[in-house]
């Protein structure tokens, strides 16, 4: 990536402007939905303010000593923290689009830590403390920061309560309540866009997708993480996954659950919640938002089912995507997603 997305040229201008007259910052959050490119801006951010030869509303040049320190991970101003599961997918030579996604979508990662555990925020004090490479910012990226354990975000805190000179703490988010209000009150609140549908259609077919309409209703209206969605099994598995759920009265919750165990927990819990959102959202005004080419189906459950339970059910799915990220028995775990699902579509057929 060497620039930020269309639909952040505003948010960019904003917060560039801001920066460049208001006191010193010392911790910006960057908040919103997940698969958005918030990882991608706050990177093209950090390497901004450390270019030697930023342009004029701060983009960095691309070409000096700075921005090639940079993009080679290795800028001695600039540091980076994110969970051992996505410490490969975000390295330094990897193309920066898609990045957000991919957290855990990897069969390979599945026993890194999900987490950013204390160590790593502890391993921050010495680059933090320590005079930097000649003067300017140092810049600390944090993400997700909701990956946070306990311990570490105390630790975090303690460095926010008493900030250095010169040091940015960039943290970003895609769910800015799982941060404690200690730290969120600690940084300047910056809610990233979302681009609408039509901005992300665009834009997946200059990145050649192939489908972009159903990849970005897989991916729930994310345009980076349709961008995974591309001519992947895991595409494949999200199809079969909503013809699925699509038809209760034939689920099996065993069976779903042993299919689909080769799918990410959080990913399969998201595109749950997104299927009953639209079921909610069909029996209450009529309308879906996600899945648009299956609304004859949807209309058809949402005629049985008992709105209330479902948006309390909907509301349970947000606490299993919580705990989705470490469960005891991931296989239990479905199958008790699933067996709940049924009994809700099937509340009033039975
Ligand atoms: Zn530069």
């Amino acid at each position: 990536m060497s620039n930020i997305y269309s639909w952040q040229k505003e948010i960019w201008q904003t917060l560039t402007r801001n920066f460049a007259t208001q006191q010193r910052c010392h911790a910006l959050l960057l908040k919103g939905h997940q698969g958005i490119g918030k990882f991608d801006f706050s990177r093209y951010f950090a390497k901004s303010l450390l270019c030697d030869h930023a342009k004029e509303d701060i983009q960095a040049c691309g070409t000096c000593q700075s921005c090639h320190w940079f993009e080679q991970g290795a800028h001695p101003n600039f540091y980076q923290v994110v969970p051992e599961a996505l410490s490969e997918v975000v390295s330094e030579d990897t193309d920066r689009a898609g990045a957000e996604e991919t957290a855990g979508n990897s069969k390979s990662k599945k026993k890194a830590s999900q987490q950013i555990s204390v160590g790593q925020i502890r391993n921050l004090t010495d680059f933090v403390y320590m005079s930097g490479h000649q003067s300017g910012y140092k810049i600390v990226l944090i993400y997700p920061s909701e990956a946070m354990n306990k311990a570490a975000a105390n630790a975090l805190l303690k460095k926010l309560e008493e900030p250095p000179e010169q040091v940015l703490f960039i943290l970003v988010t895609h769910h800015p309540q799982h941060l404690p209000p200690t730290i969120r009150s600690r940084c300047q609140q910056i809610t990233m866009p979302a681009p609408d549908v039509k901005t992300s259609l665009d834009w997946l077919v200059q990145q050649a997708v192939k489908d972009p309409q159903s990849c970005l209703t897989a991916a729930g209206l994310a345009p980076l993480t349709a961008l995974q969605f591309n001519d992947s099994e895991l595409f494949a598995q999200h199809e079969q996954f909503i013809q699925q759920i699509s038809s209760p009265m034939q689920l099996n919750p065993i069976s779903l659950a042993l299919t689909m165990q080769q799918v990410d927990l959080s990913t399969l819990v998201s595109w749950l919640q997104k299927w009953c959102y639209d079921l909610v959202s069909y029996a209450v005004c009529g309308k879906v938002r996600y899945y648009h080419d299956q609304q004859a189906m949807i209309e058809s459950l949402a005629a049985n089912i008992n709105t209330h339970a479902c948006i309390t059910y909907v509301r349970t799915l947000y606490t299993h995507q919580r705990l989705s990220q470490h469960p005891l028995n991931p296989r239990l775990f479905l199958e008790e997603i699933f067996l709940s699902y049924i009994q809700l579509v099937n509340e009033k057929a039975i």
